[in-house]
């Protein structure tokens, strides 16, 4: 068996050990003699699993009581329907556009009403997060709209928007975990779980109860109201099983590595290796305003298409998978989630700096 350093923005790495506890209960789940993925949703024993799985999640995120846990599915795309539907009462919300995907829910919510962009970072590709310390929020705004973290372009808000007391709704998928977060500061955080959590298939939503009613957009189906699974405890109807049983194993994973402080520790140090690699480079440069750098995503460039191709390709031989940057910016991008193990980006860095002395 070899494993190659994985730095795939999503479906991404996980870690070995986790993969290896699944391998070893894939035919027989602590003795029940079937897999996970066998199993009834309806079963004592999967109960038991969903229900430490967002204990361990509310231990981590330190969630308060008055939040739910939502475990779902649809992708993180399907939140850019389900938030406007569910959360739009006055059919008015606010966006802050920094990328692909915050403009994708922009231009979604705008199906349910009055979408307004309050704030925007395209005129420089987005490369920076805007200042939002005193935006023009709609007094009829139902809530302010925000991804946190830019998977494509690399940004990460550092300071949240003051939303003038409005509820904060944020796109975490990209950044889901890789530091602790005052849930208290947010209506909502959502994210799909293939980046720093789990498989694909699975999206977890924190919400403040108060925002979780029936009172959703006429038409709003039912399995796209929160209120028919925070009733039910994630459990309407049948769950993604399998993949909510490997979340629940990374929530312990990563209380076993110390939590969310840890966490953040490792993932500045790993950044910091990279970022400065990149500072010093004569051949690469990073494309990102280096106070809204992400600590998750690092997209970087030669400013030569072909050079970079041939790096991509040169690295994919040595061992260093994915690199290869969106398919809309082009480039180079290093995702460096909480499983890629300071070990990976060494090898990433020293890869790099060998290349430099050869192709300069
Ligand atoms: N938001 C962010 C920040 C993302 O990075 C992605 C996917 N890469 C999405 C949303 C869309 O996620 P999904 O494919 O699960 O719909």
């Amino acid at each position: 068996m070899s494993r190659v350093y994985n730095f795939s923005a999503g479906p991404a790495v996980l870690p070995e050990e986790v993969l290896k506890e699944a391998a070893e209960e894939m035919l027989d789940y602590r003795g029940c003699g079937m897999s996970v993925m066998e199993m009834s949703h309806r079963s004592k024993v999967y109960d038991t699993i969903i229900k430490e799985a967002e204990q361990d999640l509310r231990d981590l995120m330190n969630i308060p009581d008055n939040y739910k846990v939502l475990f779902l599915q649809g992708g993180a795309s399907q939140q850019f329907a389900m938030i406007p539907m569910n959360l739009m009462k006055n059919r008015t919300a606010d966006y802050i556009v920094t990328g692909q995907w915050a403009k994708k829910a922009y231009q979604e919510a705008q199906k349910y009403g009055r979408a307004n962009c309050v704030a925007s970072s395209a005129d420089k590709t987005f490369s920076y997060i805007p200042d939002c310390s005193d935006l023009p929020i709609d007094e009829k705004a139902d809530y302010v709209y925000i991804c946190e973290n830019n998977t494509i372009y690399g940004t990460k808000f550092k300071t949240l928007p003051d939303t003038k007391g409005k509820p904060l709704v944020a796109d975490i998928s990209s950044c889901f975990l890789s530091e602790p977060v005052d849930v208290a500061k947010y209506g909502m955080l959502y994210g799909g779980a293939q980046k720093n959590i789990g498989p694909a298939g699975v999206v977890i939503a924190v919400i403040r109860e108060d925002l979780i009613t029936e009172d959703v957009l006429p038409g709003t189906p039912t399995m796209l109201t929160y209120k028919t699974h925070a009733d039910a405890e994630s459990l309407y109807n049948t769950p993604p099983c399998y993949g909510i049983y490997i979340c629940g194993k990374v929530f312990k994973w990563l209380k076993k590595m110390g939590g969310l402080e840890v966490m953040k520790a490792r993932n500045e140090e790993k950044a910091k290796l990279l970022y400065d690699y990149l500072d010093s480079s004569k051949m690469f440069s990073g494309t990102v305003e280096k106070e809204s750098r992400s600590l998750m995503n690092v997209p970087f460039v030669t400013g030569d298409a072909e050079l970079d191709a041939k790096f991509v390709k040169e690295a994919k031989a040595a061992g260093l998978e994915n690199l290869k940057g969106h398919r809309t910016v082009g480039g180079m991008r290093a995702s460096i989630y909480n499983a890629m193990p300071k070990a990976g980006v060494e090898a990433l860095v020293d890869f790099m700096r060998n290349f430099e002395e050869e192709n300069l």
